[in-house]
């Protein structure tokens, strides 16, 4: 298998077949990650491709997932995409295919190219989009708008391509969390995600972030402002969605299908928020401070 930088993977594909098709990320430039610093972007070619597909149907000829591995795949044009879907389902037809891309990368397409995207084999689609809140989304360098979320979602809504959404909490900094949750709830109910991922920030070295941070342009916000910045956008989510943030990142590990469990969610956020005290604080705190990667 052809592997030429790191692969990250959103943890419901643990068990998923991985397959790189591109390596680095298209933007690289997020204020807040380090994961492909120091890899080149490169499209793998497709007789990788198809060589490490022959090798995986000989080891593993039932494969049921397959995860298309890059920064962000979904930045090939569309007739790259459906030449790479094919093969996949060539070895794997039955295979559940996913990937990740950015709000650019939609927004480069039309509905009716991610149409023939998803007609070819793309099942899915994970964006990172981390927050509906423009202050933020220019804040950590994203090279989009709350405008463009929504255009990216509406094209996806027509093409009727599944997608799932990364949030990252934390972000807007302190005494600003909960306003920039409610700011992002309003982006969120205009798109039709299945699923949102709540990631939380957490300083890694080497990034910008850690600059800001250290200088104080940037006030890391307490852990007792996460909780209440979950639970802001868990009580404002309107259609449909299953959020879930149990994350490395996260100091929660909660789980509901909205809006039939968000009830339940509400009172056991109220249940920790209120029992909240400064030795939790500083022990969700100190474990944060450690973490490098996730
Ligand atoms: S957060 Fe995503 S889009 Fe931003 S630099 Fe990292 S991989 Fe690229």
């Amino acid at each position: 298998m052809h592997f030429h930088g790191p692969v990250v993977r959103p943890k419901s594909e643990i068990g998923s077949l991985i397959i790189e098709v591109t390596a680095g990320c298209s933007h690289n430039a997020c204020t807040f990650c380090n994961f492909y610093r120091d890899t080149p972007l490169m499209a793998a070619p497709l007789s990788q491709i198809e060589e490490d597909l022959q090798e995986a149907k000989a080891k593993l000829p039932e494969v049921k997932r397959i995860w298309a591995a890059g920064g962000d795949p979904f930045m090939l044009d569309w007739e790259r995409q459906i030449a790479v879907w094919d093969l996949m389902k060539k070895y794997f037809p039955d295979a559940y295919i996913s990937t990740y891309g950015t709000v650019n990368d939609v927004n480069r397409k039309t509905a009716e190219e991610i149409r023939q995207i998803r007609e070819h084999g793309l099942s899915d689609l994970v964006i990172g989009v981390e927050s509906g809140d423009d202050e933020v989304l220019n804040f950590v360098n994203k090279g989009y708008t709350s405008q463009d979320i929504l255009e990216a979602g509406r094209k996806l809504d027509e093409a009727e391509l599944t997608y799932r959404i990364i949030y990252l909490g934390g972000m807007a900094g302190r005494g600003k969390l909960v306003e920039s949750a409610r700011r992002s709830a309003g982006i969120i109910n205009q798109i039709h995600p299945v699923s949102m991922t709540m990631t939380n920030v957490a300083i890694f070295p080497g990034t910008k972030l850690e600059d800001q941070r250290n200088s104080g342009e940037w006030l890391e916000p307490t852990e007792l402002e996460r909780m209440k910045e979950i639970r802001e956008l868990i009580a404002d989510l309107k259609n449909p969605i299953t959020v879930d943030t149990a994350t490395p990142s996260s100091s929660l590990y909660l789980t509901a299908a909205l809006p039939e469990e968000r009830e339940a969610a509400l009172k056991r956020l109220d249940q920790l928020i209120g029992g909240f005290n400064d030795k939790l604080e500083e022990k969700l705190a100190r474990r944060r401070e450690n973490m490098d990667y996730i």
